[in-house]
């Protein structure tokens, strides 16, 4: 019989996969021997067999059973009892953390007969009713699939009826009598009545945590966290605690370390005489851990003991949540915390300067993504600002965004490519959209610990909490503070590193991490806060340990000296890419069109002398800005209709021109031009290495360019390192005819200016073709350079400017991939084309070097790929430089 049911004593934290996170992290406290509730866990298997075979596996009526029993005599309490009966909650629990986006359900086991049990038991008549009338409620909306409206509704009626504002003004016989009109309810609009037997409501509540995986809001998290779609959830049954039991009972979160800014010392949010959601879905303003600690030190000395306990077992930050019921703390939950980029890095650092991590574990704690997270600017706080209001500074970033009070309205406007900040009073995981479609988050309510700043943490979104003179109408569509009203559509900017809130468009500067990163350390940390001067230095520790252990060098894709002088400074160790065609942009766009509108060869020739002089110019610069680094650069690739007017446009001038019979020469020639380059397919037609051979001259020139920009640095004494790439290579034969101009070329420049010039003529790696045979073309090429840009276009045939907006969102959506093949590497396909022609590539020609010059060489993930494949270096934007070195370093480990 497969073992579907876990006591809490039977697990341990590394049992995610089976227990989820929440279950198997259940199971490490209790077997840490601290105050956990009595429960068991009904496994992800059980979720995942559910959800093929739409029922429940028939062992598992028994196993819950046994489970159950189990607990009682543990508790000697019992389910549906009229003498202190038990009641458990029951809650979902993923491997991945999900917050919000499942299903739970508390009090299960109150029904009209336990109701007398727990009111003897807890002498708080008015307590019961209020859980009873909360069980009615959850299991409704979660297990019957009822709106949330028909019990607010019910709820409001009640308090008009009594003249009051407040549920807390609701007396026990209110309540009482709203049991009975919520049961009402649920009959009316279910077509059942609430299940008085305990079991049944206890089976159907873990079914309903089972379907509730497959909600639409759980899908889009999913989707956006990357967590595979099938590792189904677990189910946490567990002894009920009750923080809502009067004043010497409350419930509340707390982190070991604050997870926001990475500050050392504990943090949190406790609320007197509530229940768990109460604190999470930010209704009521909460108390610090200091007030805490002043309405209950007991509670509050046993807190702290446990949080560093979870600390010194977990070695990192730990998030808790926690309940105090009649001055007896329960903890409810721990895992490893969720926490900001900046969090991330001064944290990793701490701990190792605690000795409870090694320098490597550190580097294994932060990621790529959390670094190009600190890079990006923020708001200039010299400039004239008017204040709008000030919340807790929840997630952090610069967002500047139009107003807009709804979820739907955040999704429809940032589809048009506006930039929006989503004002709520509260958030709830309905808005999950929404939430990803702003570019920040405003709430009125809840701590830094409520849904909205807990999901936008996760994502690395711009957010704002609490904002307590935030008076937000969302019927109305305005927020007002301090005197100030804004509508739908004005403008906010939004700090979420400090919590203040905007009018208007502030302007926004260069991050403290970039500028250590451009002018170095002592230099950042001039006139900066501690805090800031804290996560600089780790930052500086951290790169500094990646760039010691990995194998793998960083180059940067630069076309320009000025980049490249800027992608040294940030750790660049040469050019991987250097794009030829981007120094025809502009006024020299005519260089070129002067080459292909040429008639003769004599004119094709003087054109094609006129290119040589200003790319002598820029290479000289950009050999200058890398002297001694190796500095690829790549001939020619673009189709050449792309420096030529636009087709269309040029018809119709044409035409027009015609039609008033002044038709210019120039222009006809053009057009005809046009008309002869046109293609239908540019991306698969002459371009590369075929231009290079069916336009005679044009890669000559480009490499007497470079032959000649290294002899005068070599002549001035310095140590420039070209190497000459060739692009779109498919066969050895056409690596081999370029190769022997440049041979050729090299030579002549050589005895010319009478320097020695050893120049590597190697080849870009970017058809199937060119993968496949690569055994043969390393023959003839003295390094690799793997476009996967194109790779990844022509190993999937699709094309890389039309797919991603025309059907990428459906490919995600059914699940196809679950990141375009054109951001992470596709590994599975494109990976193995460069894993093949690494390797038979290295079979040839032993020690051949190769990198990687696609987007890719700045993507985390797709970098640890590229370290196993054994690469050599990546190469990247000069802002991803530093990513690609954190990553690289962390592909070891
Ligand atoms: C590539 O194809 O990956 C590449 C680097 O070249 P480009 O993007 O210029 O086509
Ligand atoms: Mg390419």
């Amino acid at each position: 019989m497969d073992k579907f049911v876990y006591q809490f004593s039977e697990g341990n934290k590394d049992q995610k996969d089976l227990l989820g996170g929440k279950g198997a992290n259940l199971a490490e406290m209790t077997r840490l021997g601290l105050p956990v509730p009595p429960g068991f866990i009904v496994t992800t298997e059980a979720c995942r067999h559910y959800l093929k075979h739409d029922r429940l596996p028939d062992d598992l009526r028994v196993q819950v059973t046994m489970a159950l029993r189990r607990l009682e005599d543990e508790v000697g309490r019992r389910l549906g009892d009229s003498v202190d009966p038990l009641l458990v909650s029951v809650r979902s629990g993923a491997k991945y953390s999900m917050p919000g986006m499942m299903e739970t359900v508390l009090n299960v086991g109150l029904n009209d007969f336990s109701v007398k049990g727990l009111i003897e038991a807890s002498g708080d008549e008015r307590f019961v009713w209020d859980s009873y009338r909360r069980l009615i409620q959850m299991f409704g909306k979660t297990v019957l699939g009822m709106e949330g409206e028909d019990f607010s509704r019910v709820i409001e009626a009640a308090k008009q009826a009594k003249g009051v504002t407040s549920d807390l003004e609701l007396d026990a016989q209110d309540l009482r009598q709203l049991v009975e009109d919520f049961k009402a309810v649920v009959e009316e609009k279910s077509g059942r009545s609430f299940p008085q037997d305990p079991r049944e409501q206890l089976d159907l509540a873990t079914r309903a945590v089972f379907e509730s995986w497959n909600t639409d809001r759980a899908r889009v998290y999913r989707r956006r966290e990357r967590i595979p779609e099938d590792a189904g959830t677990a189910v946490n049954v567990c002894t009920m605690v009750f923080g809502n039991l009067g004043e010497t009972s409350g419930t509340g979160v707390c982190f070991t370390r604050d997870p926001s800014t990475g500050k050392p010392g504990v943090y949190g949010d406790y609320l007197v005489n509530a229940q768990g959601e109460d604190v999470v879905s930010g209704i009521r303003n909460t108390l610090s851990l200091d007030d805490f600690a002043e309405v209950d030190p007991d509670s509050y000395q046993s807190l702290r003991t446990i949080m560093r306990r979870l600390e010194t077992h977990y070695r990192d930050l730990c998030d808790i949540e926690f309940t105090v019921e009649r001055g007896k703390l329960w903890m409810l939950q721990t895992r490893v915390g969720k926490r900001t980029a900046a969090a991330a890095f001064r944290i990793a650092t701490q701990l190792v300067d605690e000795q409870l991590i090694t320098m490597d574990e550190a580097l294994e704690r932060v990621g790529g993504a959390q670094l190009a997270q600190l890079m990006f600017p923020q708001f200039d706080t010299d400039a004239e600002r008017t204040r709008f209001t000030q919340g807790m500074a929840a997630s952090p970033g610069a967002a500047v965004g139009k107003v807009v009070f709804d979820s739907a309205t955040a999704v429809a406007w940032a589809a048009r490519g506006e930039s929006v900040v989503l004002v709520r009073k509260e958030t709830n995981p309905e808005d999950l959209e929404g939430m990803i479609a702003a570019t920040g988050i405003l709430t009125s309510r809840g701590g830094k610990t409520s849904h909205a700043a807990v999901v936008a943490r996760g994502m690395g979104k711009t957010a704002v909490c609490g904002a307590e003179s935030l008076d937000v109408d969302e019927e109305q569509q305005v927020a007002r503070a301090d005197g100030v009203t804004m509508h739908e559509g004005d403008v906010l900017s939004v700090d979420g590193s400090t919590g203040e809130v905007f009018v208007g468009r502030l302007p926004v500067v260069a991050s403290p991490v970039v500028t250590y990163l451009e002018e170095g350390l002592e230099a950042a940390l001039v006139g900066v806060d501690e805090g800031t001067a804290d996560l600089i230095q780790a930052v500086d520790r951290l790169l500094a340990h990646a760039d010691a252990v990995r194998t793998m060098q960083v180059r940067a894709n630069a076309d320009t000296g000025q980049d490249a002088e800027r992608a040294r400074r940030m750790g660049a160790e040469g050019i991987g890419l250097c794009r030829t065609e981007h120094m025809f942009l502009g006024d020299r766009r005519v260089l070129i069109e002067r080459v292909i509108l040429a008639e003769t060869a004599a004119e094709r020739a003087d054109a094609l002398v006129a290119l040589l002089p200003p790319q002598r110019a820029d290479f000289v610069e950009l050999l200058a800005a890398m002297d001694g680094l190796p500095t690829t650069i790549r001939l020619l690739d673009p189709p050449l209709h792309e420096f030529l007017p636009d087709r269309a446009d040029l018809m119709v001038k044409v035409a027009r021109a015609e039609e008033q019979g002044a038709a210019s020469d120039d222009d006809t020639r053009l057009l005809a031009a046009v008309n002869r380059l046109h293609e239908s397919n540019p991306m698969l037609g002459l371009r590369g290495v075929r231009l290079g051979l069916a336009v005679p001259g044009l890669f000559a020139g480009q490499i007497r360019a470079i032959a000649e920009a290294a002899a005068e640095r070599v002549k001035a004494g310095h140590d420039p390192r070209p190497e000459i790439m060739v692009p779109l290579v498919g066969s050895l034969m056409e690596l081999h005819l370029v190769r022997q101009e440049a041979t050729r070329i090299l030579a002549e420049v050589a005895e010319a200016e009478g320097v020695d010039l050893e120049i590597p003529v190697g080849t870009m790696i970017e058809l199937p073709r060119a993968a496949l045979t690569a055994f043969r073309i390393a023959e003839e090429a003295d390094f690799f350079s793997f476009g996967t840009n194109d790779l990844t276009q022509t190993t999937w045939g699709f094309s890389r400017d039309d797919v991603e907006a025309a059907f990428f969102a459906a490919y995600l959506e059914k699940g196809v991939f679950t990141v375009s093949p054109f951001e992470s590497l596709d590994v599975d396909g494109v990976g193995r084309l460069v894993d093949i022609a690494t390797r038979e590539g290295r079979g040839t020609r032993p020690g051949l070097k190769a990198g990687v010059c696609g987007e890719h060489g700045g993507d985390p993930d797709s970098i640890h790929f590229f370290h196993q494949a054994g690469l050599d270096y990546v190469s990247c934007s000069p802002f991803r430089v530093p990513v690609a070195r954190l990553e690289a370093g962390r592909a070891v480990l």
